[in-house]
């Protein structure tokens, strides 16, 4: 088989909310590592029992590439799990919420009010709709942040003032290893891998030590961060071949030049598009200026019948997964790290042939 055949040798680019496109250079490389035995007697990640050495350098591996990645302190565990961020919006108040009777969320968004909702199961919510009313979470065992909200195509445009004493727990499903973080600044950073960081399967937790050992009776032994933590997230059998996907990514990004190259590539994409949808005049986008993401666009069109013709006409293109998410409506456009430059520009060039004929007519 070719490499890079589906992802862009013919052109056929998906832009779904997850999960994302893998580079194609990962993709031909997986290709042997997961479907063949190698002549140096390995056997494939699909068949790789956990308890080998050479699972365990395959997950040594990828921790010390995303520890270079992010420039994360040895105080920081990486817990390589499974379950999804949606299990974990359960699983991080019954590890963390012991430490004080309440938890202060931001809500901002659907994900963010999907977390809230699975916490208020767990324990004592408080909750903020704005940055500036989380300066009361004094006392909080820590605050819940969803910096880029991917069903709406909202983010954080920057990290709240907090009480330092308060954790900063955050899930960054669908921006971990877009762009640089300030991890210092957080205390439990969690992420679906089939975003950004692989495919699904693996949901990475990274945590800071002093956080652990406060889990609720009754957690779950593999969702137990202070365990997994302890046995280097072997409790029970991990997501070999999804760790070895992340594995792939974690190398293709440092090639690539790291986060930093990420964040301006994230920057440059998301530019062109916003600029194509303000100046369009058929359309637009909700989110005011210093709160859009630069890794979900989303936008409308004037009616519901244009927003079907767009999406159908996308896909003749072999331009997919452009709907916006079913409880949000409109058009959305994920630019996570698989999804190459040309799938971008070939969206660009879509956009602005569609936007000409209709934008006399349509625009208010
Ligand atoms: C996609 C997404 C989720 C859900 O991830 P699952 O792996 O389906 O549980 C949660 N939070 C955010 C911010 C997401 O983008």
């Amino acid at each position: 088989m070719e490499p890079g055949l589906y992802s862009d040798a013919r052109g056929l680019w998906s832009f779904a909310g997850g999960a994302g496109m893998l580079p194609a250079e990962v993709l031909a490389e997986l290709g042997p590592a997961l479907a063949s035995r190698r002549a140096k007697g390995r056997l494939s990640a699909l068949e790789l029992p956990f308890g080998t050495a050479a699972f365990r350098d395959l997950q040594d591996e990828a921790e010390a590439d995303l520890r270079a990645l992010l420039g994360l302190p040895p105080r920081y565990h990486v817990l390589f799990l499974q379950g999804g961020a949606t299990a974990h919006f359960w699983f991080v108040p019954m590890n963390l919420a012991g430490l004080s009777g309440h938890a202060a969320y931001l809500e901002t968004g659907l994900w963010s009010r999907r977390a809230i909702a699975a916490a208020r199961a767990v324990a004592e919510i408080r909750i903020a709709t704005e940055p500036a009313g989380l300066a009361d979470a004094r006392g909080a065992a820590y605050c819940h942040l969803t910096p880029n909200e991917t069903a709406d195509g909202a983010c954080l445009p920057a990290l709240p003032a907090l009480d330092p004493a308060v954790p900063i727990v955050a899930d960054m499903t669908a921006d971990l290893l877009t762009a640089p973080i300030e991890v210092e600044r957080f205390g439990l950073i969690y992420a679906s891998a089939q975003k950004n960081l692989g495919t699904a399967g693996l949901t990475l937790v990274i945590v800071r030590d002093d956080l652990l050992g406060q889990a609720l009776p009754g957690t779950p032994a593999p969702f137990n961060y202070a365990l997994q933590a302890r046995e280097h997230s072997r409790v029970n059998t991990p997501p070999v071949a999804a760790i070895r996907v992340a594995a792939s990514l974690f190398k293709w990004l440092r090639r690539q030049g790291g986060l930093a190259a990420m964040e301006r590539r994230r920057a440059r994409r998301s530019a062109t598009l916003y600029t194509l949808i303000d100046s369009s005049g058929i359309y637009s986008c909700p989110i005011k200026a210093a709160w859009r993401s630069p890794v979900n666009v989303c936008f409308r069109l004037p009616s519901p019948e244009l927003e079907a013709q767009f999406l159908d006409a996308a896909e003749r293109r072999g331009l997919l997964h452009l709907k916006g998410h079913p409880a949000v409506g409109g058009i959305r456009i994920s630019l996570y790290n698989g999804v190459p430059d040309a799938a971008v520009e070939a969206l660009a060039d879509f956009m602005a042939e569609f936007a000409r004929p209709r934008a006399g007519g349509a625009s208010p």
